[in-house]
């Protein structure tokens, strides 16, 4: 729809904008730490327990900033990408087998029978924190509990409103495997669910969320050649389904199941 696609290339300006000022911004960083770490390691630093306590903030602060620019460098699609053939299969049910060990007791984690699923093409662990931070949305929007739901089916081709967004000429012939993710959680209103991929969109306190999330979901989904959709009702709750393109001449997956590993930020 014409509404999807405007959607679509406004995220992709402000993709391009924030793209341009993470990059730099990042090379700053580096030069900050770098000095900082210099600093460190003078000798004269280490009788002044207070000059060392300054540089270890700084150091803290410039970490947390090169954390920032990483997501915005995701969300632009600026990423290093390692691309390999992952089983979708073997992902969720050790992102499962984590999530119950670490997540809230009254969350359900529930994973449908994975069948007949091709490998797809994507950066394994990328794709991983990907489902990671979708997860602890879901999380975050059952505060009293619920299901979380992990479903993953083969599609020959695009949905319609999708391919029309990506592929107007009708060129892609790949196939894809569908993940979609759904909590039982306060679901978002018309407003969020509109600006919900847009980086630093946030409806969290201040030190909860940063609004990231979804804008990394969304680049790394991109930036894959695949797509993401987000089906959300107030009330009821929300699904997000990632389309990632299979492996075209599917070999073998990798026969190491790819670690679920991750800590859980609190
Ligand atoms: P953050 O989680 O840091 O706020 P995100 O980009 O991941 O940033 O999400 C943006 C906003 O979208 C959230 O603040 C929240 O309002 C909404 N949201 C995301 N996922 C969900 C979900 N599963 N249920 C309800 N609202 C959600």
């Amino acid at each position: 729809s014409e509404e999807a696609l405007n959607h679509a290339q406004r995220l992709e300006s402000v993709g391009q904008l924030t793209g341009g000022i993470a990059h730099d911004f990042n090379n700053l960083l580096t030069v900050i730490q770098g000095n900082l770490q210099v600093l460190e390691e003078l000798p004269t630093l280490a009788d002044d327990p207070h000059a060392l306590q300054l540089v270890d903030a700084a150091t803290r602060a410039s970490r947390r900033g090169a954390e920032l620019t990483g997501k915005l460098l995701a969300f632009s699609r600026r990423q290093v990408l390692q691309p390999s053939a992952v089983d979708v299969g073997q992902l969720l049910l050790s992102l499962a087998g984590m999530l119950r060990r670490t997540l809230d007791q009254r969350i359900q984690i529930a994973v449908e029978p994975l069948v007949d699923l091709p490998p797809v093409l994507a950066d394994p662990g990328q794709l991983e924190s990907t489902l990671l931070n979708i997860a602890i949305n879901a999380r975050d929007a059952m505060p009293e509990g619920g299901t979380l739901r992990f479903t993953a089916t083969p599609h020959a081709r695009l949905p319609g409103a999708l391919r029309a967004e990506l592929d107007p000429q009708g060129q892609a012939d790949g196939g894809f495997v569908a993940i979609a993710i759904s909590d039982t959680g306060s679901g978002m209103s018309e407003e969020v669910k509109e600006r919900a991929f847009e980086p630093f969109f946030t409806t969290k306190e201040a030190g909860r969320g940063t609004g990231l999330g979804l804008s990394t979901v969304y680049g790394f989904v991109k930036q894959s050649h695949g797509a993401v959709t987000l089906d959300s009702t107030p009330g009821s709750g929300t699904c997000l389904t990632l389309y990632i393109p299979t492996q075209a001449d599917a070999q073998a997956p990798a026969s190491e199941p790819v670690p679920a590993t991750q800590a859980l930020p609190p």
